[in-house]
C-alpha cells in the first residue's frame, strides 16, 4: 500500500495574495492563514 502525500499547509507570514494558476482565481490571506488549496494545488503567493 502506497503511502498518500499529505499536504501541509504553508502558515504566511504577512498579508498577502494568493493565485491559482488553473482556475486563476486569487484570495486574500492574512498573516497566520495556511495557503489554501485550489484545483488540486496549493495556491501561489503573489508578490
Ligand atoms: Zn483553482
Amino acid at each position: 500500500m502506497a503511502d498518500k502525500p499529505t499536504y501541509i499547509p504553508k502558515i504566511v507570514e504577512e498579508d498577502c495574495e494568493v493565485y491559482c494558476k488553473t482556475c486563476n482565481k486569487t484570495i486574500n490571506l492574512t498573516k497566520g492563514d495556511p495557503i489554501p488549496l485550489c484545483c488540486g494545488k496549493p495556491m501561489e503567493i503573489i508578490d
